[in-house]
Formats: C-alpha cells, sequence, structure tokens
C-alpha cells in the first residue's frame, strides 16, 4: 500500500465518526432543517431541562402555577421513572412533557440503535405515568447524530432546540446574566432553556436554586405586563 492510499484510508476513518456527530450536529442547526428554534406565534416559551427532581421540580411547578404559565418539561427517562407522580402533576397541569433521553447521554455516543433505545424507553416512562404518548424530543447538549433527524421523524417527533440560554446550569451565571437575559428576550416565538436539575456534570447542583430565584422575579414582572407565554408547539 502506497503512502497516498494509507493517507486517504485514514482521512476516511476521521470524517465518518466527524460526519455522523460533529458535522450533523452543525449542518442540522446551522440549516434549521428537520428542528425547530423558535415557535412561529408571539411569546416567549418555557423549556425546562434535566428533570424531573425531587425537590427543584416541585417548586417550579409551584411557581409556574402561581403565574398560571404552561411550559415544557424535557425529561431524563431514569429520573422520571423514580418520579412518576411529578409527570402526573405536570401533565395535569397543562404543562407539556418531552424525551432528553434515558440517561442524559450524548448522540454522539450513541449508534442508532442505541439511539432509539434511549427514545422509545422514555417514551414509554413517560407514557406510562401521564397515558400520553410524547412527541417532544431534545437531545441532551442539543447534540445529534446523522440518525437523529430520521429517527424522529421515523416515531414523529420534533425536535425542539432553543433561541436563547443563559447558562443558567451554573450559579454564577445565574446571579449575574440570567434575569437580565430573560427581560430582554423578544416575545416572537423565542424558546428559552432552562434547566430544573443540576446533577450533570458540568452543572452545578443549586444552580435551579438560583435560577427558581431569578425566574421568580422574571415571571412576576412579565406577567404583570401581559406577557404571552406560549408552548413551542401546541398539544
Ligand atoms: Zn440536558
Amino acid at each position: 500500500m502506497g503512502k497516498r492510499t494509507i493517507a486517504s484510508i485514514f482521512a476516511c476513518l476521521c470524517i465518518i465518526p466527524l460526519l455522523y456527530t460533529v458535522l450533523a450536529t452543525a449542518i442540522i442547526r446551522i440549516t434549521g432543517f428537520g428542528i425547530v428554534k423558535k415557535a412561529n406565534r408571539t411569546g416567549i416559551a418555557l423549556t425546562f431541562d434535566d428533570g424531573p427532581h425531587p425537590v427543584y421540580t416541585v417548586k417550579l411547578l409551584d411557581l409556574l402555577k402561581r403565574h398560571n404559565v404552561r411550559a415544557t418539561f424535557f425529561v431524563v427517562g431514569e429520573k422520571a421513572q423514580l418520579h412518576p407522580a411529578l409527570l402526573k402533576r405536570m401533565h395535569a397541569e397543562g404543562h407539556q412533557i418531552g424525551i432528553h433521553h434515558l440517561q442524559h447521554s450524548s448522540s454522539w455516543l450513541l449508534t442508532p440503535g442505541q439511539l432509539k433505545k434511549q427514545l422509545v424507553e422514555t417514551e414509554q416512562i413517560i407514557q406510562e405515568a401521564t397515558g400520553v404518548r410524547p412527541f417532544l424530543y431534545r437531545p441532551p447538549w442539543g447534540f445529534m447524530n446523522a440518525a437523529s433527524i430520521p429517527l424522529a421523524k421515523s416515531r414523529d417527533y420534533k425536535i425542539i432546540i432553543w433561541s436563547h440560554h443563559f447558562k443558567d446550569w451554573k450559579v454564577a451565571s445565574c446571579e449575574t446574566i440570567l434575569l437580565e437575559g430573560l427581560r430582554q428576550v423578544p416575545e416572537d416565538g423565542s424558546i428559552i432553556l432552562l434547566h430544573d436539575d443540576g446533577t450533570n456534570p458540568g452543572a452545578d447542583d443549586e444552580a435551579p436554586d438560583v435560577m427558581l430565584s431569578k425566574l421568580q422575579i422574571f415571571l412576576e414582572e412579565a406577567t404583570a405586563k401581559g406577557v404571552r407565554f406560549i408552548l413551542p408547539i401546541s398539544n
């Protein structure tokens, strides 16, 4: 084998995994093909990832109820399985529940078969708790692979990404930029990414507590001003 052949094989071996992971995500995120980054109507959509959490999700549901705001929860299947009563409550109070993988795993590390298992098992856990089949899906970290769109299409899921986030998984950013960031989000179908659980790698355990205190101030101001809160896609 010549040096050129070896170099070509090496290049292919590098490009294929990149095409399956990073490039697939970049192409999908840039073109917007097959995903929703903004709702197509007036208002702001609040979305909460990584729960349910036995303390923070309860506080969040109480807060949303006080302000009569409906939101979307992208739940981790294994956590949802531990707290079916919280899923029941979300559903009963008019919130949407979507899939956020079984173990918050990155799609970049999953084969198409493993990704399908993450989706189907989480779907079943949500359906068992609420009686309703979920149709919304948000991949953890927004990372997708080349199988993400075909798999979502085959199961009739809408992939919901976001238009705004303020690094609310860190206590420091919750304290410095979150409230001002929320105040500046336009009411044009913006989808805001927030987190009601801080136990994932890279997040601060107590970040949701600070996020909730800022969200409370924001909701008091926003509801007094008549800001409309919407779901990314209607039921
Ligand atoms: Zn997440």
